[in-house]
């Protein structure tokens, strides 16, 4: 049995560290590239979410070099996630492709049933077995999600411009190559004091953008045009509102045992909506509003095209815009998305941010100063 799964901005880190861990044998798809993309497009409907096909791509790509099984993670809707796994399963069935899929997902029988379906992956050993290496996978995954967060804090204060990106790109292309939950916290550890010990302007304020939306296109840089690196590289903080070992502490961890409480973005999306109507809507609206409460200068909302809740968010935003004063910068990503439209775009919105604070920061010397 050799494993694939698709791809999501650094989930292969804990995919990786589970899987080495347990014994398995695994292919990590190509990086998600031009032809990912093409060949999902290629299979899957045409109004098909955006994730949706460059995860077609990732298992072909991932095929083609020998994996005959593939991990995906499942839903129940009330968006088209619900059909993910059923889509998938029948694109690459109809494609002649003669691979096993494992749905992951939690249902209502909670996480003992999750545990049965891995069982087909791990042979003859016990459930139990399992326990170990998925508690370091998640440990491994929270402090590599930590790490890009870190990166977002140093890049736009670096004194020499592209060394966080220097770094990072050595992490990103090492481990891979390294093998087990032990190797891959060292790396991490050691890449960590790499970034501390850049020289950074310590005076430097930097523009703060909080980053909203569908999860995917928020954590897979090839959907965004690597927008947290390309922002920093503008001299702009950025800070990602979720991330894969959130979610999965979230969603799988504590809404399994039902244990899972409400959370502050919950609370503050309530008075815009209300329900949870599938996707991020809800943590889109309120993280929003939590970023305006701690002083953003503004948030991007991204989204693939055809996204039902975000379009829904989408449709919402304005009023939190309103209500909050933070400007708010929607993109919608497809599988045309034409780069230099979207560059022009995030500058004349940074500008127009860096301009807003000037302002702001101009009346209150004014206040301050008695005029
Ligand atoms: S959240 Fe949006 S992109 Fe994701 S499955 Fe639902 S509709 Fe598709």
């Amino acid at each position: 049995m050799i494993v694939t799964f698709p791809h999501m901005g650094n989930v292969y880190v804990l995919v990786k560290t589970l899987f080495d861990e347990m014994g398995v044998e695994y292919i990590i798809p190509p990086k998600c590239n031009k032809r990912t993309l093409e060949l999902g497009t290629k299979y899957a409907p045409e109004m098909a979410c955006l994730p949706l096909k460059i995860n077609i791509g990732n298992f072909i790509e991932s095929i083609e070099q020998g994996a005959d099984t593939i991990i995906i993670t499942g839903g129940c809707g009330p968006c088209r996630f619900g059909y993910y796994a059923e889509m998938h399963k029948e694109i690459l069935a109809g494609l002649g492709y003669n691979v096993e899929i494992i749905t992951l997902e939690v249902n209502e029988k909670g996480i003992p049933e999750l545990l049965c379906r891995l069982k087909r992956m791990i042979g003859g050993r016990s459930v139990s077995s399992l326990a170990l290496p998925m508690y370091k996978a998640m440990r491994i995954q929270t402090a590599a999600d930590k790490l890009e967060e870190l990166s977002f804090r140093i890049r736009p204060r670096e004194i020499r411009k592209g060394s966080t990106d220097a770094i990072m790109q050595k992490y990103f292309d090492t481990v891979k190559t390294v093998y087990g939950a032990k190797a891959i916290a060292h790396l991490i550890e050691e890449t960590r004091n790499l970034l501390l010990s850049t020289e950074i302007d310590k005076d430097y304020a930097p523009i703060k953008i909080g980053i909203v939306g569908e999860i995917y296109t928020l954590i897979e840089p090839f959907t965004n045009l690597d927008i947290e690196k390309m922002l920093g590289n503008m001299g702009v903080e950025v800070n990602r509102s979720l991330y894969i070992s959130h979610w999965i502490k979230e969603h799988i961890i504590l809404g399994g045992l039902h244990m899972r409480k409400k959370q502050p973005f919950e609370r503050e999306a309530e008075p815009y909506l209300k329900t949870a109507i599938g996707g991020h809507a809800q943590e889109t609206l309120g993280n929003t509003v939590l970023y305006a409460k701690q002083h953003y200068d503004g948030a991007i909302q991204i989204y693939p095209l055809t996204c039902m809740p975000e379009i829904v968010a989408g449709s919402i935003m304005p009023s939190v815009t309103k209500d909050y004063d933070i400007p708010v910068l929607t993109l919608v990503m497809d599988e045309i998305t034409g780069e230099a439209g979207y560059i022009t775009r995030i500058d004349a919105f940074v500008d127009m941010l860096r301009r807003r604070r000037q302002i702001k920061e101009a009346n209150n010397e004014l206040v301050l100063s008695g005029h």
